[in-house]
């Protein structure tokens, strides 16, 4: 058997971060701490030499958008913590018991949501908003004979207001019930040198009423069999491509822009389950998906397409048609956006 040994003994060596607001630091006994400034290729360095001591992985944070706090080990008997930024600092410091740091001049830090500008940071970004089908193009047909066109009209139009108050400029590819051909969408949202590109759909699944669920696609060139077949259903607006034309499009999609994207989707996504559960039963997480949507081929930015629920289902139809839900599903459409501006600006 073995004999347990205390292991805060082992662990004594290891420094631990205890706060970053102020930077707290545990230290122990043989633990010695050096301090000293640089500056160099225009940034300052404030460096704590800490010998005798390990950290058992690297620790990088953003104390704002100027300064960061990096915690390495530098040495076998030595970390280094070292806070660096473009605008001088004015620090200072305790060594016992406790390394304790405070930073004049910058403002605190741990809750990420508190660096996250507010909405009018984001006045000069353009969001072109495109409600699918329209005029002689009804897209899916779901139960009590809805048309898709028909709900993701005034849906558009709310996610508008929506994103205008927060101080967006917004285009809309259709605001009245006409036919656009997919190129002219893309077309569009080019021309207006949007930022996003938002598509809104409705799905259907005819022979299995009891499918339903929110599902956003992200420009891909990934085929899967499900992708496949919803993008067969939206795509349908323009004649076909030969197979081998659309590969060799796909094969020549911008990466960033995937990685956008898919970032895009996955905050919209998020939004719109995590709030639409707070005020509904039946809201079902579809997820995000991969699908080489004509409609998001043709466009330079990111772009996305939200199939915002199946209208073949009884349950999620009359939840799309309903003007409340409309209004919050616009609503969460647009705290997505938010969120992912906040974090890609
Ligand atoms: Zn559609």
């Amino acid at each position: 058997m073995h004999k347990f040994q205390n292991p805060l003994k082992i662990e004594s060596n290891y420094i631990k971060l205890i706060s970053s607001n102020p930077i707290k630091i545990k230290l122990s006994k043989k633990m010695v701490v050096k301090y000293f400034t640089l500056y160099k290729q225009k940034k300052y360095y404030y460096v704590f030499d800490i010998y005798n001591a390990k950290v058992n992985r690297a620790i990088i944070k953003k104390l704002d958008n100027k300064t960061y706090l990096k915690i390495v080990q530098n040495n076998r008997k030595k970390v280094r913590l070292v806070i660096y930024s473009f605008k001088k600092l004015s620090i200072k410091y305790t060594k016992f018991p406790n390394l304790v740091i405070n930073i004049k001049g910058i403002k605190q830090i741990h809750q990420t949501k508190k660096y996250l500008p507010k909405y009018n940071n984001f006045r000069n970004k353009i969001i072109v908003i495109d409600a699918g089908h329209g005029g002689k193009d009804p897209g899916g047909i779901g139960q009590y004979h809805i048309k898709e066109k028909n709900i993701v009209l005034p849906l558009a139009l709310y996610l508008r207001n929506e994103l205008k108050k927060r101080g967006y400029k917004v285009y809309l590819t259709r605001d009245t019930d006409r036919f656009i051909t997919l190129r002219n969408r893309t077309k569009f949202a080019n021309r207006k040198k949007a930022d996003l590109f938002i598509s809104l759909h409705c799905n259907i699944s005819p022979r299995h009423p009891e499918v339903y669920g929110i599902e956003t696609y992200f420009l891909s060139p990934a085929r899967s069999a499900r992708a496949k077949r919803v993008a067969k259903l939206e795509n349908s607006a323009i004649g076909n491509l030969r197979t081998t034309t659309q590969n060799v499009v796909l094969n020549f999609l911008n990466k960033t822009r995937i990685v956008d994207s898919t970032k895009l989707s996955i905050d919209i996504q998020k939004s719109l389950i995590y709030n639409l559960k707070k005020h509904y039963r039946g809201i079902k997480d579809g997820g995000v998906r991969p699908a080489p949507f004509w409609v998001l081929v043709g466009t330079n930015m990111p772009a996305i397409l939200i199939e915002t629920g199946f209208i073949s289902n009884k349950s999620e139809a009359r939840k799309l048609i309903n003007k409340t839900y409309q209004k919050r599903y616009a609503k969460y459409i647009a705290e997505g956006i938010d969120n992912y501006f906040r974090k890609n600006p």
